[in-house]
């Protein structure tokens, strides 16, 4: 992408409504803009970074054997009224009213509908287990919209829920999910602590929160320091081995973890002092076992291998995409921008044109940007006329791992220099030996 062409809007002054880091800088960097409260539109650069935040989502989910759909994201009242949550759910409902005054309303989340999905097809035992998501919009009309699309009203999830026969097989895929879900965080770039969530009247501990540390999260936490350096679950593990998957998951929730609603002094206190750790977190998903809450009321039953109708076990796994994108900036920037972690990085690598009209810039930088597109790198290249100063800024602003800067003299010499955004280490390299490097 050439930056002369491009459209990303940069803001040179700090935005004043903006009170932490991540609001401040996706609005300096033109990532995203407010349309009315708590309702943002994804400019460019931000929908990049979240597109690339939902394929690691997607392949994870898949890996662990869901099978992604589509949801819509108006619902009717009718399916709420069958479950009961119509009138429960007060406020953060947006209810609307179509041209023949039925009810409809804007989904705060799914489970109702994927529910009539499933009941309206799955018939057998045989069928399960199932698991399907979405990644989808969703309306919350939140008291209190806050730090952009960290606590926004409409807001994207990804989530999953699964169908099972029996309670036992319910927790494997809670496992799944559980797994996945280390390994897509993991992959953002973010270490997320699972901590035992409110289960309500269903009880047992099989909800989790995944929280990530960060000094503006919403949740007060208390865990132990170890979690620090437990081994995330590898590529190739194996999601149908029942035992396999329950020992990662007892691995995992072996020393406490909790939030604020959940804690329990005494057992934070038997923890020695040192291995304390209390701080302030973001909750970035929540997966939640809740048995036949949905299916009862709704009528989701198979026929078992008994031969008898069974109402099936339900969970439900959500992430936020559009809440994680701010959370990797908390988590990763300094005083001069934003560090985007490679996996997640809106371009791969910015090419800077030092001195445009310069017919030695022009054409290296032609010949990089070139080469680094036909493997299949993103790269945007600054082609644009503000000053070397003005470009570095942007550079370090936007975060992009690997800044390739072609100035005159360098460019005499057939070399060019790399910048690490992170390590702010730099080197000179030839031409040649850059785009090896680049397109290793
Ligand atoms: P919170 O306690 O922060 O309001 P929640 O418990 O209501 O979250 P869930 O219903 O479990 O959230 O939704 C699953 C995920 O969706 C959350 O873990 C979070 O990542 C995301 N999410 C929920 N509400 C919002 C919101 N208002 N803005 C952005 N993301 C959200
Ligand atoms: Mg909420």
């Amino acid at each position: 992408m050439r930056l002369s062409r491009y459209f990303m809007p940069i803001l040179k002054e700090n935005p004043k409504e903006a009170e932490i880091v991540s609001h401040r800088l996706m609005l300096r960097t033109g990532m995203i803009r407010q349309q009315s409260q708590g309702i943002y539109s994804w400019l460019p650069l931000g929908k990049r970074v979240l597109d690339k935040v939902n394929a690691i989502i997607r392949e994870e989910q898949n890996r662990a054997g869901a099978i992604e759909l589509s949801m819509p994201t108006l619902q009717s009242a009718e399916l709420w009224q069958e479950s009961g949550r119509y009138e429960d759910y007060g406020k953060e409902m947006l209810r609307i009213r179509d041209r023949q005054d039925r009810p409809m309303l804007y989904g705060p989340t799914n489970e109702e509908m994927i529910t009539d999905i499933f009941r309206s097809s799955v018939k057998s035992y045989k069928s399960l287990p199932l698991n399907l998501y979405h990644i989808q919009l969703k309306f919350r009309d939140e008291i209190r919209p806050r730090f952009g699309t960290m606590r926004s009203r409409e807001f994207l999830m990804k989530d999953a829920y699964s169908f099972d026969l029996t309670q036992a097989d319910a927790i494997h895929s809670y496992n799944k999910m559980f797994v996945a879900y280390l390994r897509t965080f993991d992959r953002l770039g973010l270490r997320a602590i699972p901590m035992r969530a409110d289960t309500g009247p269903i009880g047992g501990n099989h909800s989790h929160e995944f929280i990530i540390l960060a000094d503006t999260g919403e949740s007060e936490v208390f865990c132990h320091k170890s979690f620090v350096d437990f081994d995330i679950p590898a590529v190739d593990t194996d999601f149908d081995s029942v035992e396999g998957l329950q020992s990662i998951f007892d691995k995992w929730t072996s020393v406490y973890a909790a939030t604020s609603e959940m804690h329990d002094e005494a057992a934070f206190g038997a923890i020695s002092e040192g291995d304390r750790l209390s701080a302030r977190g973001i909750e970035v998903g929540h997966i939640f076992y809740f048995g036949t809450k949905y299916s009862e009321p709704m009528g989701a039953k198979v026929q078992g291998p008994d031969g008898k109708e069974h109402l099936v076990h339900m969970g439900s796994y959500g992430i936020g995409p559009t809440r994680l994108v701010p959370a990797i900036i908390e988590a990763s920037h300094d005083e001069n921008g934003i560090i985007w972690p490679a996996s997640v990085a809106p371009f791969d690598a910015v090419v800077i044109n030092m001195k445009p009209g310069d017919e030695g810039c022009d054409t290296t930088c032609d010949r990089l940007y070139t080469a680094l597109q036909n493997a299949g790198k993103d790269v945007l290249y600054d082609d644009t006329d503000d000053r070397a100063g003005t470009k570095f800024a942007t550079a370090d602003l936007i975060g992009v791992p690997v800044q390739v800067i072609a100035g005159p003299r360098a460019v005499a010499a057939g070399e060019v220099e790399l910048k690490d955004r992170k390590t702010g280490a730099r080197e000179t390299l030839t031409i040649e030996a850059a785009i090896n490097k680049l397109t290793a």
